[in-house]
């Protein structure tokens, strides 16, 4: 088989899908292969929630507890302990943040938010040490166009086809802030579905079953890609423009993970993983064949709340983290559960690595990704416990009662009184009341990785001379030095279509 395009992606997942679009959009005819028999890659798999700063939309939503100390310890943070470049945004925050205290002092309650503040979170939330002591954050170029695209990148995608449920302003485990959209249609299907039929409308290709093995170059640019078909046929792509490697992480390749971690240590080869076992870095390797440099490949982030067995992370009860009460074998919180995902799959190893998510009635109504059906199943199959009493529920954990009720009683006060003092959780909402009531077991999963083909704003992948390689462009999980250490929650899928779209518009020229 052999075709010329002008713009060829690799990877049908969110980063890849929007490259293609608006290399359509560009007048460029249009190719994506994509290695597995369906599209979407990772992006099927996630809650789909979305992070924006939206000050007008999330102003109609009211603060809730423990959100202000969240934002005051922010606004305390000593400015020696912001790198100097991103110290402007910083203290442009304080000011916002001065009117925001001086709201609620006058008995205003709503929902902050700023692309300040998104930055800040975005690079503090990042901000980690490796085991050699180097430390590593964002660079600063990258989270700028992230969070001042974000929200545009939004409107782009309902052009395009999606549509958000915007009654309610969501949050994952470990977004730090209360900022995110999911779509109406369930998880990332209803980014991958509308995406991929706007490809198909407007004359662009999907070749599915064809894996990208290397890129042919001349003179040092990159002009074709080297592929193999479903019956094991050559597969020759001529591209005129450029090429967008957009084939996700290596999540599921714990060999590659283990080569290169510098954060954990000596993580268990048996760790699950909450990935499609298509990621497995290819982009990555064939980037570095042709001279690209990598960054930050040592971070691998871990999903603290996940399926001890199988990785997923919607069996049972996965809520906002603000609902999430998690308690360990002896029936004892241990850790505030609104903390970045790195800490909390710290705090579950130190643990022995299984704990229990606890959540009633109402904390269930929060639930991502899962309906009724699935949740009697997951209980049918012991993915997740469920009592009409806490001292029952105890029991079928086989913790002490009096224990884990007093645990339940504590954490309820503690919402009562509108602070947690024993944890200080960073944001929280409902009390454990109303029966039945539920325990999830969770422990950490390969999750995202943070690293990979270093780019430059503009999405061109940087050789290790720091020069652009002429017609190659990297977007989405492939690409690093967006998330430095730890990526917040709902990051990931801004950072796919904001970094998509622009990697496709620039292929296209
Ligand atoms: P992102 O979130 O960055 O868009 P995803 O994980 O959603 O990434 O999607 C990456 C896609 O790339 C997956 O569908 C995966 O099967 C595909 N892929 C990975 N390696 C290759 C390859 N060598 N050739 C073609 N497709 C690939």
């Amino acid at each position: 088989v052999e075709k010329t395009v002008d713009v060829a992606v690799i990877g049908s997942g969110g980063a890849g899908l929007a490259a293609a679009i608006a290399a359509l959009d560009k007048g460029a005819s249009t190719l994506v292969l994509e290695k597995f028999p369906v599209i979407g890659g990772n992006t099927v798999r996630t809650g789909g929630q979305i992070n924006a700063a939206d000050p007008e939309w999330q102003h109609q939503f009211k603060a809730i507890h423990g959100e202000r100390a969240t934002l005051e310890k922010i606004y305390n943070t000593p400015e020696d302990e912001i790198a100097e470049e991103y110290r402007e945004d910083f203290r442009a925050l304080k000011e916002e943040l001065d009117q925001y205290f001086k709201d609620l002092d006058e008995g205003k309650s709503y929902l902050f938010d700023s692309i300040h503040l998104h930055t800040i979170q975005t690079y503090i939330g990042g901000k980690r040490m490796d085991l050699d002591g180097n430390e590593i954050h964002s660079d600063i170029e990258l989270i700028h166009y992230l969070t001042k695209n974000a929200l545009p990148t939004i409107d782009w995608l309902k052009e395009k086809g999606v549509t958000f449920d915007e009654h309610m302003v969501a949050e994952p485990v470990g977004a730090l802030w209360r900022r995110a959209r999911e779509p109406q249609a369930s998880e990332g299907f209803g980014y991958i579905d509308p995406l991929t039929t706007y490809i198909e409308d407007h004359g662009g290709q999907i070749m599915t079953d064809t894996k990208a093995d290397r890129f042919i170059v001349e003179d040092g640019k990159i002009v074709g890609i080297q592929a193999t078909g479903r019956y094991d046929q050559k597969v020759t792509i001529h591209v005129n423009k450029g090429v967008v490697i957009a084939t996700g992480g290596f999540g599921a390749n714990i060999e590659m993970i283990k080569k290169y971690d510098n954060y954990w240590g000596n993580l268990p080869e048996s760790i699950p993983t909450t990935n499609s076992p298509a990621l497995t870095g290819d982009g990555i390797e064939m980037g570095q064949e042709v001279g690209a440099d990598v960054v930050g490949m040592g971070f691998v982030q871990l999903m603290p709340s996940a399926d001890p067995i199988t990785g997923n992370i919607f069996s049972g009860i996965d809520c906002p983290p603000s609902d999430f009460i998690f308690v360990n074998k002896e029936g004892k919180r241990f850790v505030d559960e609104y903390a970045s995902r790195d800490v909390l799959a710290k705090a579950l190893f130190d643990q022995g690595g299984v704990i229990y998510n606890i959540s009633d009635a109402e904390i269930a109504k929060t639930r991502f990704n899962s309906t009724d059906e699935q949740l009697a199943n997951d209980v049918k199959k012991g993915a997740c416990f469920k009592a009409d009493t806490l001292e029952d529920l105890a029991k079928q954990l086989d913790i002490d009662p009096a224990v884990f009720v007093k645990t339940i009683e504590d954490y309820n006060s503690y919402v009562d009184q509108g602070y947690d003092e024993e944890f200080q959780k960073g944001a929280f909402n409902h009390k454990v009341i109303v029966p039945p009531f539920y325990a999830t077991p969770r422990s950490p999963a390969t999750h995202h990785t943070m690293g990979g083909l270093k780019i430059d704003a503009q999405t061109r992948v940087l050789n290790t001379q720091g020069q652009a390689i002429e017609g190659l462009y990297a977007a989405g999980e492939v690409a690093g030095g967006v998330h430095a250490g730890n990526r917040l929650g709902g990051n990931a899928l801004a950072d796919i279509f904001v970094f998509g779209k622009l990697a496709g518009q620039n292929a296209a020229e």
